[in-house]
């Protein structure tokens, strides 16, 4: 299950910041500011909370760049993986994206609100021109002011 504990804060984030196995990690704990790692055979290590959140944004901005964008209309693209045989809808609107697979609805789920960013939405995202979400966003409410 779920959570947002475990959806952030996770082993396998954990292996891809540090670079190992996830497997090699044998003990993991989520504390207040800090993950408590520990490495098969090492002296066990922290991560800070705020290197697991860059990591998510960073893990899927790197994962978007070997998709494939294609415009469909206006708002909605078709977000083709090309190494999965995979294609998404993403929906574009003024205040944020709106994206059909697992990882936007659990971001939907577990942070709430519209600001979520899948893969899918950093393709489209970077396909526009922009870097970041709150950048998109920024640009088209200073379009909608005036
Ligand atoms: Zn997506």
């Amino acid at each position: 299950m779920i959570n947002s504990n475990n959806f952030v804060y996770s082993r396998a984030a954990a292996a891809r910041i540090l670079n190992v196995k996830h497997w090699a990690i044998v003990r993991f704990e989520v504390w207040y500011k800090v993950c408590f790692v520990q490495i098969k055979g090492q002296r066990p290590t922290f991560i800070s909370k705020k290197a697991f959140k860059q990591h998510f944004v960073d893990w899927r901005i790197e994962q978007s760049r070997s998709l494939c964008v294609a415009q469909v209309n206006r708002e909605h693209f078709r977000v083709i993986n090309p190494r999965k045989s995979t294609a998404y809808s993403v929906f574009v609107y003024e205040d944020g994206f709106d994206c059909e697979c697992h990882d936007y609805q659990n971001q939907i789920m577990i942070f709430g609100g519209k600001k979520a960013c899948c893969k899918h939405a950093y393709g489209v995202l970077t396909w526009l021109g922009f870097d970041k979400l709150s950048d998109y966003i920024n640009k088209t409410k200073a379009i909608a002011v005036v």
